[in-house]
């Protein structure tokens, strides 16, 4: 079965389309093309990605021709690559963007930054909040910057253990400052949903480096600062 997302029909065959006459005689510039060419690219993807939903329905018993999942595998290709979105940003770029000298040199302190990510087990959500300080040496970022590189780890498909680890080191790799720490607490509904005992429960991870590994009192500074949890 075609999906509908599928029908659309190339109007240049590849061959024609990669020739280097077809830029010469095309009436589009060359970044109109690589837009072009990405679209259909994009299209490509969330048809195939629609497909296997449709396998999906059909492998739960469900009926993907009835009028409520019609347009269900669609959407959630869709959503998928929202969710997943952070594969095609890069973290530390987006960091060096707003990268400025100063002198201050106390912690800097981002809590309760809400997390929305994917365990890449069972493809299902885990959320809760991250916690991310730094200790300047000379260069801090701009604040929103921190909790866009939560996001952009945290829309990939993860493990919480890693998420909280990629954090620290991108900030560390940087800013180079004295130390990074990151709690990160989450429920995942791969525990909660499918009734594996602990339907309330948390998990914690943290990940740090330089003055938090090897100072007790900054330690203590900022675990108190997050709530001592
Ligand atoms: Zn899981």
């Amino acid at each position: 079965m075609k999906l509908k997302y599928m029908k659309q029909e190339k109007t240049v065959s590849p061959i024609v389309e990669n020739s280097p006459a077809h830029h010469a005689l095309s009436t589009c510039d060359l970044d109109e093309c690589f837009e072009e060419d990405r679209e259909r690219q994009e299209e490509e993807r969330l048809g195939s990605m629609a497909d296997a939903v449709h396998t999906l329905l059909k492998g739960i018993g469900e009926d993907p021709e009835r009028e409520g999942l019609l347009l269900t595998p669609e959407r959630v290709a869709k959503s998928l690559r929202f969710l997943t979105k952070g594969y095609e940003q890069d973290p530390e770029a987006l960091l060096m963007k707003a990268v400025f000298t100063e002198s201050y040199d106390e912690m800097v302190l981002v809590k309760d930054i809400d997390l929305y990510s994917m365990c890449e087990h069972h493809m299902l959500p885990f959320f809760g909040k991250a916690h991310v300080a730094y200790i300047p040496d000379g260069k801090i970022v701009g604040l929103s910057k921190i909790p866009r590189v939560v996001e952009v780890f945290a829309r990939r498909l993860q493990v919480q253990e890693r998420l909280t680890q990629q954090i620290r080191d991108a900030i560390q790799h940087v800013l180079n400052p004295r130390g990074v720490a990151v709690v990160i607490e989450a429920t995942h509904m791969c525990m909660v949903m499918r009734g594996v005992e602990k339907q309330n429960s948390v998990t914690t991870t943290s990940a740090m480096s330089g003055d938090f590994l090897t100072s007790q009192s900054t330690r203590s500074e900022f675990l108190r600062l997050i709530g001592n949890r």
